[in-house]
């Protein structure tokens, strides 16, 4: 029988590099924490409809740990889907104070990254970022469930390699 430097077969050796691995307790939190992101339960507008579509049967967002809370003290991501009136503004401020840390935000569509059709509207905030600062951007009016679903893809990759680097990535 054939053994290697650590007195151990090369068998036993490739069983242990497929079953061990060493992380650091940072990249274990964001590995746990982008599996189980729980959006707040939050619509403005017609993207929303696609967004509760995306989060039904046919898309199914569970399978990536997407569960929608009804409360933004069990929230950990703002999906702003929808246009972002100035009135609605502080509320859609006062949501995201509420909601515990660590905190993401996705912008989606066309209105909530930068006013969308209603640009040049009196009572359209021109960018949800002036509110509250945004993680992903996700184009479209309104975005497809796909590109919601790759969207949410892009905040866990961010999420693990934010842990892993320890850079902050901007929106
Ligand atoms: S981006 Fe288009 S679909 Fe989405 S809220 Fe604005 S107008 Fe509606």
């Amino acid at each position: 029988m054939e053994l290697n430097l650590e007195g151990i077969t090369l068998e036993e050796q490739k069983e242990l590099e497929r079953n061990v691995f060493f992380s650091t307790i940072e990249q274990l939190k964001a590995w746990a924490r982008s599996n189980s992101i729980w959006p707040l339960t939050f619509g403005l507008a017609c993207c929303a409809i696609e967004m509760m579509g995306t989060g039904g049967a046919d898309w199914d967002t569970d399978r990536f740990g997407v569960i929608y809370r009804a409360s933004p003290r069990q929230s950990d991501c703002m999906i702003v889907a929808g246009t972002v009136t100035k009135k609605m503004a502080p509320l859609l401020r006062r949501l995201y104070d509420q909601m515990a840390e660590p905190k993401w935000v996705i912008a989606m569509g066309s209105c909530a990254t930068a006013g969308g059709p209603y640009v040049r509207s009196y009572a359209v905030v021109k960018g949800v970022d002036q509110i509250v600062p945004v993680d992903v951007y996700i184009p479209g009016c309104p975005p497809s469930p796909p590109a919601l679903i790759y969207g949410i893809n892009k905040l866990q990759e961010k999420i693990r390699y934010e842990a892993k680097t320890g850079k902050k990535v901007t929106g």
